[in-house]
């Protein structure tokens, strides 16, 4: 299939394979990768996706211009998922150019859970166009074309891609004579590609189109709008089918959707990326904080710090000169000069805090913690829903401390912070960075910081990922990545040893030797910010909140109005014993009330009626227990008690239902 093996600079030469096994094989240069596998097994050939050589995916049918570890890859390699979602956008665009022979073609890599193709056309695709590229891409594959490599040289690559403006404009980047410039042809298609693809569009089975939106080709808002096409695709039909599946659920628990039918918040264009919290996200909002407090209640020092400050703070903490373009910047009347800036993070002024008083190595470490708002100048486009926004808060935290209590420190902060997650079910895997190559502080500083972390990481008998050269300048970091229940991870918790800013800020303490000396800072969070988390927990619990972060707990619901009053007298009780109660006695049916109670995803409806309301009993709707569910009648005061006792407990499913 190839027509010319190898290119004319590095013939004669010969190149060593090394297999897995240790076995050598030595095969002359422009070899085909799909010879050598033939040559080790035919059975193997079918199987084979590509090929790794020294841990670089090439595929079968590009000439081997060097030697190094050589792997087969099948469809049980994590490396062949990419190979195949490329070559899909292949087919993709293949299909696109059967059907509208107009589009022109820009780029179409592998994306983390699929792949895109760019396509420059008149007016954007419809539903119906994605319909039908997906239709035509079935056909593709049946044909099962193989993927055909050429290698050019620039002039030619120039007569193939004449009708491409794009193609064309990606070649002007070929400015090096001895680059290789590779084009992949399968049936009436051709593009410019270095590859790798799977050997033909028959590979391609299980795969799906799935929207379709406006990019800037080469994400240059200043050059045109293409339209690109997203797509998915799998080895494995089940595969594909769990991943559609947590598409739609993702879609179902979108906090944005979810924060408008539960009433929670809002956003307005008047305040971009700063949230209207309704009173029930308030709510919400306000649980989660106290939470946060009475966990921090004992050991940690929380202090309110001023929102606006003189720039010169910015100027000794570095930010003026580094992160002023993600400041909001304030005038000054009277000089008419922006001297002043929204804080975007706490740490200086607790920094100003701690520099207020003399601190002694007995009052180490010193905790402070802050609730503040804070801004940051995030560009317009880049602000969505909760996750990316201006204005928020973070449960920020700084630590000064002696070099000798780091290790102990981080596994108290570290169990802080997992436990916190764990009270919402969320399990978390820990990262610990190291020194990066832009950073401060000599050798022996990161060898000491990188040292005690590590040792307390370990102290914790948790496993980690290294991220080698992943910390930040100022010293070594952990992060926490929480899974949520739909098996995404978040990145949300920091640990960051910090050495830089203690100097900047000639932050000291007095030792046992009466000696001054220099505290490290710790910089940690655990919510990240609480609109995120918000955010995280509205989608991982799917609205469906615990009993003890759900805005309204119960709902009583006299069945007519007969029981209007008795059932107005329970909602008192619970209120009276801190129960977040409300009634519902509209003159509406008992079924359109109990379907809108649970539309809003109350945990507990208590319905009253003539039996119930004799007795002094509420007959109890459990949320998620289904429509078909029995209520059952509970005394009104042990209905109290079990709420009260889930709350308190802050357990993570209903048990107070009868
Ligand atoms: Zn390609
Ligand atoms: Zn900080």
């Amino acid at each position: 299939m190839i027509d010319r093996p190898a290119s004319a600079a590095s013939v004669d030469a010969d190149v060593t394979l090394v297999l897995p096994d240790g076995a050598e094989k030595v095969v002359p240069t422009g070899t085909l990768p799909a010879d050598v596998v033939r040559s080790i097994g035919e059975r193997l050939l079918l199987a084979a996706v590509a090929v790794s050589i020294d841990g670089e995916v090439q595929d079968l049918m590009t000439p081997l211009r060097k030697g190094g570890a050589f792997r087969v890859l099948t469809e049980r390699d994590a490396e062949s998922l990419p190979v195949l979602r490329h070559s899909a956008a292949h087919v993709l665009a293949t299909a696109v150019r059967r059907l509208r022979p107009d589009a022109k073609i820009g780029f179409g890599p592998a994306i983390d859970d699929g792949f895109y193709y760019d396509f420059e056309v008149t007016s954007p695709f419809t539903p119906d166009d994605i319909a039908a590229f997906e239709a035509e891409m079935r056909r593709v594959t049946q044909e099962k074309y193989p993927f055909v490599r050429a290698e050019v040289d620039l002039p030619e690559a120039r007569v193939r891609f004449a009708d491409d403006p794009l193609k064309l404009e990606r070649l002007d980047d070929f400015t090096d004579p001895a680059e290789i410039i590779s084009t992949y042809t399968d049936g009436p298609f051709v593009d410019l590609c270095r590859g790798p693809h799977v050997t033909d569009t028959g590979r391609l089975k299980h795969f799906k189109l799935l929207s379709s939106a406006a990019a800037y080709w080469r994400g240059d808002e200043k050059r045109q709008m293409l339209q690109r096409i997203y797509g998915t695709a799998f080895f494995k039909k089940d595969e594909l089918e769990q991943h559609l599946f947590r598409i739609e659920e993702a879609k179902k628990r979108d906090h944005r959707r979810l924060g408008k039918e539960l009433d929670l918040f809002m956003l307005h264009p008047y305040a971009p990326g700063a949230t209207f919290w309704t009173e029930r996200g308030t709510t919400l909002y306000n649980l989660l904080v106290d939470f946060v407090r009475e966990r921090q209640q004992r050991n940690f020092a929380e202090i309110k710090t001023p929102l606006l400050y003189n720039k010169a703070l910015w100027e000794q903490s570095g930010h003026w000169g580094k992160y002023k373009e993600n400041m909001f910047l304030v005038l000054d009347n009277e000089s008419g000069e922006h001297e002043f800036s929204l804080k975007p993070m706490n740490c200086p002024s607790h920094y100003l805090m701690y520099l207020a008083k003399k601190h002694s190595y007995r009052e180490l470490p010193k905790r402070f913690v802050t609730f503040d708002v804070l801004h940051r100048n995030e560009v317009t486009g880049a602000l969505s829903g909760l996750t990316r926004v201006r204005q928020f808060a973070q449960d920020d935290c700084h630590v000064f401390l002696r070099e000798d209590q780091i290790t102990e420190e981080v596994k108290f902060l570290t169990d802080f912070i997992l436990g916190y997650y764990e009270s919402f079910g969320l399990s978390a895997t820990l990262k610990f960075a190291t020194r990066p190559e832009q950073r401060v502080g000599d050798d022996a500083m990161w060898d000491r910081a990188e040292q005690s972390l590590r040792a307390a990481l370990e102290s914790t008998g948790r496993s980690y990922e290294l991220k080698e050269g992943d910390g930040a300048f100022y010293g070594p970091k952990i992060d926490f990545d929480v899974t949520d229940s739909l098996g995404r991870a978040w990145q949300l918790g920091t640990i960051q040893l910090d050495y830089a800013n203690p100097e900047r800020f000639d932050l000291t303490y007095t030792g046992e030797d009466n000696a001054t000396h220099r505290p490290v800072v710790i910089h940690r969070a655990v919510s990240g910010s609480f609109e995120r988390f918000i955010a995280i927990l509205i989608e991982h619990f799917a609205g469906a909140f615990p009993t003890w972060l759900a805005p309204e707990q119960v709902r009583v619901l006299p069945i007519s109005l007969d029981q209007a009053a008795v059932a107005a007298a329970i909602v008192e009780r619970m209120v009276a014993a801190g129960i977040r109660a409300s009634l519902d006695d509209r003159n509406e049916t008992l079924k359109y009330r109990v379907a809108e109670g649970a539309r809003m995803k109350v945990p507990y409806m208590c319905v009253i009626g003539r039996r119930e309301a004799d007795a002094d009993q509420v007959a109890v709707n459990t949320r998620g227990a289904g429509e078909g569910q029995k209520p059952a009648p509970v005394a009104v005061e042990d209905f109290i008690a079990r709420v009260i006792a889930e709350t308190k407990t802050r357990a993570l499913s209903l048990t107070a239902g009868a």
